[in-house]
């Protein structure tokens, strides 16, 4: 295999697809404007929790396939092909997407660029980016030099990174080079070998592909949601609820479970961009609809910090045992995670907080610093009024009464991921609260 791989931007994303395609046989240079972020991947050391990447990282750095730099110049003299994997956050104060970021890296990349190329931009873009950048990129044809353009979005999700960039389920790809095309088959011939389909279409296909597959999840999560605040008021069962409506193959379980809602680096801000992208074109009421999802997921965490409140008869002096601050299992990620937030706002209404998460306490202690952060899930329920279980990892959802009511304070418990069984709780003496769940339950 010939072709030489730059990936620039080493974050969650950048960093696995880098090891993932040295993994796949290719020579691999992965790019970062952050010297520090640089220096630990040289290392091996993943700056980022997630499963099976350090193995596969120290693995190609050591058979010498995968190698870090800062330097700009020696991926443009290095690559036959360079994926774009930087950061669009949202914009501060705004909905919209920050550009400036995948900007900066496309137009320094093919000012260092020194040869034909193929530039694959896989960041998460508002529709109408790769069009936009077509042209900036055509500029530089009068260097006699050819470099094609692909908009191929990703799919992994945190905590799967791994397994979801070696067997993907589908690879979209939007160009309008059949080169690019053939490069991008010869990439991903082993997945393309396992049949995993490859969609070739348009840039503006390829892009909104991305941002209508998590509109579509956070939906699922959001409709639960508000299903959730229907049961809380007239009695029911949303786990079955969720269980009976997903045995219908049109709907599936997946993404319906009620609980303190999504968050993380994409979600979130993706549904934001979408709308703002949206109403640029004109098209002000057609995404409306998701601001209603956004309000619905962030109502989610006033529930919590209510029945919080509500069993505690007050905040001031409590003492609150939060467990999970990730935005889900499997990942150290804290980037609007709804745990995390909760938290901080149980401590800014007077609680003392005390965290416990098996990965993100250091993530969340950058963040919010004046939390009581713990290194065992007994140290945080010590002498708790109330314990709170935000994010579903399996420490958590194996939690028994019995492991920690002799030390708590009092043996009250919200389980904002439904994930815990209120007979077991109530039977053992617990007051027991869900999202979901009516109070007088
Ligand atoms: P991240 O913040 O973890 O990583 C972005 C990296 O880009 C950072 O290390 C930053 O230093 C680097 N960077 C910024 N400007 C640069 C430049 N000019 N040159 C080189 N490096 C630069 O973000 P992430 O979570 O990896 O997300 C990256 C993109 O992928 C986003 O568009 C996101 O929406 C999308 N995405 C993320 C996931 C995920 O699960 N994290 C999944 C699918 C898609």
């Amino acid at each position: 295999m010939g072709k030489r791989l730059t990936v620039i931007g080493t974050g969650y994303l950048g960093a696995t697809h880098a090891a993932a395609m040295a993994e796949l046989g290719f020579e691999v240079l992965g790019v970062d404007v952050d010297p520090k972020k640089i220096d630990s991947l040289s290392r091996g050391e993943l700056p980022f929790h997630e499963p099976g990447l350090p193995e596969l990282l120290l693995k190609h750095i050591d058979s010498g396939r995968l190698r870090f730099t800062t330097s700009i110049e020696e991926a443009g003299a290095f690559g036959d092909v360079h994926f774009i994997a930087v950061g669009t956050p949202q914009r501060a104060g705004e909905d919209a997407a920050d550009m400036t970021y995948v900007d900066a890296a496309v137009s320094s990349l093919v000012n260092a660029i020194t040869r034909d190329a193929l530039i694959v931009g896989k960041s998460t873009v508002p529709v109408g980016t790769a069009r936009r950048l077509k042209s900036l990129i055509d500029e530089f044809k009068a260097r006699g030099i050819e470099i094609d353009l692909a908009w191929n979005p990703e799919f992994l999700r945190e905590g799967f990174a791994v397994q979801d960039t070696l067997r993907p389920d589908r690879l979209v790809v939007g160009t309008d080079s059949p080169k690019a095309h053939a490069a991008l088959r010869e990439v991903y011939a082993d997945a393309i070998s396992r049949e995993t389909p490859y969609i070739a279409t348009d840039f503006e296909t390829a892009e909104l592909v991305k941002v209508a597959a998590n509109a579509f999840l956070a939906t699922k999560i959001s409709f639960i949601n508000a299903f959730a605040e229907v049961t809380e008021t007239v009695g029911g069962d949303i786990r079955t609820l969720a269980d009976a409506i997903g045995l219908d193959n049109r709907i599936g379980r997946r993404f319906l479970n009620a609980g303190v809602g999504f968050g993380g680096g994409c979600l979130p801000k993706d549904i934001r961009a979408l709308q703002a992208r949206v109403s640029e074109l004109g098209l002000d009421r057609t995404m409306r609809f998701l601001s209603e999802i956004d309000e619905i997921n962030l109502r989610r965490r006033d529930r919590v910090v209510y029945l919080a409140e509500e069993l505690l008869g007050g905040l001031e002096g409590k003492r609150v045992a939060v467990l999970g601050t990730a935005f889900k299992p499997n990942s150290d990620d804290v980037r609007d995670s709804p745990a995390l937030d909760v938290a901080a706002r149980l401590f800014s209404g007077g609680a003392e907080v005390s965290v416990y998460d098996p990965k993100a306490n250091a993530n969340s202690a950058q963040r919010f610093p004046r939390l009581n952060y713990c290194s065992t899930l007994a140290e945080a329920v010590s002498g708790a009024d109330v314990v709170l279980v935000l994010t579903e990892w399996q420490e958590f959802r194996d939690l028994h009464p019995q492991g920690i009511q002799s030390l708590v304070n009092n043996k009250q418990i919200v389980d904002g991921r439904n994930v815990l069984g209120k007979d077991e709780w109530e039977s053992a003496g617990w007051t027991f609260r869900a999202l979901g769940l009516r109070s007088s339950d």
